[in-house]
């Protein structure tokens, strides 16, 4: 616990309610989304710029790491307090600073709720295009340093696409603003994209001014079952060479189907029922069904027939049991919330997770989907994926028992398999999750030894005395 000389320096800028050693406070901090935790030496609630900045500045006067945290969904391991570290939580910088229809943008503080914006957006006809899964509590802070996405990513992209400008402060105390508020901008260095999916370890972001779109007119999903998931693959890839895009892409495997039939879930509520779901992805789906892809179009009206007839005709081919269209809206609704809840779901088939978020380029997904099974059954694994087909980007969750040692090496081995076939395949580690504590191990087999060390010399120009968010992203 932090010395209560140094604890009173922080109190003195924060207030004493916002600088809390307490056991509760402490214990709730230990640890986000992902297995494992670590108490941090104090929880530290800033409500501004400057109360960040000043932060830092004590953080660097006592030598103290600091653990930046949204609302700790993130699953691997970035708000998981590193030993010794205070937990910065930005959950008190909440609002919204401006919101300006006229030019498409809104600034906001880190700790705006994401789906928050997209609702504010809406009611003047924009909308705010990321749609995480998490985006019910995820913040937009933590949106901002994982580079977060959504369904929505294979037409609008992810949450890089989206940002104009930045206000941070630096690890060496510095205060940054990067970027502008117009959608045109070649002035300098672009320190915007630097920082976003910086995952902390840089600086950290105290303000944002996010891009707003105008918000489609009308939506429609389909539901499409296929009798395998080499069948569901190569619909992906029909539908990723055609020109209309569509505004989501979801692949769902058996075990995924499995997951949500058995184990009804409430995103709404983020917390886990158990009993069926009354309807959801996998309800009332074709005998036979080995893969479901969840597709949806959006725009105009008056567009909607010829994009879905497109879309249906490179759905069309081997292996297609069922596709539904004329879904409504409470339906679609259930729709999502099966698919968004799958995250949790799985959870129930081994207590714990390992999760990955792997990527290959669409035209090499049946590849890894056919590797992966083959490695489930080669390492006696219970293996789930489901994920955003159209970006080729799928979470593999490779489901055990912690305590159960043979289980543990078989899931490392098949990790490491996973990782290479993935890099074979020409993906990456991870599209949208990031690196945190449990990927960084892998990245010198993705990144090559120049550019890794260019990347730890940058580290160390915006923190020098590596004080934020220390074990993370890089490896050691
Ligand atoms: C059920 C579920 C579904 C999910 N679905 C998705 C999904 O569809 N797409 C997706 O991308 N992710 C998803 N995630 C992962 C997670 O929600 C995202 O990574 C999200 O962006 C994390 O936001 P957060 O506010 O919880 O951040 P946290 O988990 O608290 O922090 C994430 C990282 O950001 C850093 N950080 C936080 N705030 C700041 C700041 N202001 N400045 C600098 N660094 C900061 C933290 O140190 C940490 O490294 C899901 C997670 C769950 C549990």
């Amino acid at each position: 616990m932090l010395p209560p000389a140094i604890l009173a320096e922080f109190a003195a800028l924060l207030g004493t309610e916002r600088a809390r050693t307490d056991a509760d406070t402490l214990a709730l901090y230990a640890q986000d989304e992902t297995p494992g935790r670590c108490t941090p030496e104090a929880v530290l609630f800033p409500s501004s710029h400057e109360q960040v900045a000043g932060c830092v500045r004590l953080a660097l006067k006592h030598k103290l790491p600091i653990t930046p945290r949204g609302a700790g969904s993130g699953n691997v391991g970035g708000a998981q307090p590193t030993p010794g570290s205070v937990v910065l939580s930005f959950e008190c910088m909440n609002r919204i600073v401006e919101f300006d229809p006229a030019n498409r943008l809104i600034v906001v503080e880190p700790g705006v709720v994401t789906q928050d914006i997209d609702r504010l957006a809406r009611t003047a006809g924009l909308m705010y295009a990321p749609d995480p899964g998490s985006g019910a509590y995820s913040r937009i802070g933590g949106n901002l340093a994982m580079n977060a996405a959504g369904p929505r990513a294979v037409k609008y992209g992810v949450t890089r696409d989206h940002v104009l400008g930045l206000r941070a402060v630096a690890g060496d105390g510095r205060e940054l603003r990067t970027g502008g508020r117009t959608s045109k901008y070649a002035t300098g260095y672009d320190l915007t994209r630097l920082l976003i999916g910086s995952e902390g370890t840089l600086a950290l972001i105290t303000e944002a001014t996010l891009k707003l779109m105008p918000a489609p007119e009308r939506t429609v999903s389909l539901r499409v079952c296929y009798a395998s998931d080499t069948a569901a693959c190569a619909a992906v890839q029909r539908i990723m060479q055609q020109p209309v895009v569509p505004s989501a892409l979801e692949f769902m495997d058996r075990r995924s189907i499995e997951a949500i039939t058995e184990y009804g879930v409430s995103v709404e509520a983020n917390v886990m029922r158990s009993g069926r779901s009354q309807f959801g992805a996998a309800e009332g789906l074709a005998p036979g069904t080995e893969a479901v892809l969840m597709v949806e179009a959006d725009g105009p009206a008056e567009d909607i027939p010829r994009q879905i007839a497109a879309l249906e005709n490179a759905l069309r081919g081997d292996g297609l049991l069922e596709l539904q269209t004329g879904f409504t809206p409470a339906e679609i609704q259930n729709l999502w919330t099966a698919r968004k809840s799958l995250s949790h779901a799985v959870k129930k088939i081994a207590p714990l997770k390992i999760n990955e978020d792997v990527v290959v380029p669409v035209s090499r997904l049946a590849e890894l989907v056919a590797a992966i099974d083959a490695m489930g059954t080669l390492h006696r694994l219970p293996i789930v994926s489901f994920g955003h087909a159209g970006n080729g980007n799928l979470h593999v969750n490779l489901m055990v028992h912690p305590d159960d040692e043979d289980e543990m090496a078989r899931a490392e081995t098949c990790l490491r398999e996973l990782v290479e076939t993935v890099l074979r395949l020409g993906g990456t580690l991870s599209g949208e999750h990031g690196i945190g504590t449990k990927k960084r191990q892998f990245l010198p087999l993705e990144i090559e030894p120049d550019t890794l060390t260019l990347m730890r010399e940058l580290r160390r120009v915006f923190d020098p005395q590596g004080i934020l968010n220390p074990g993370k992203k890089l490896p050691d």
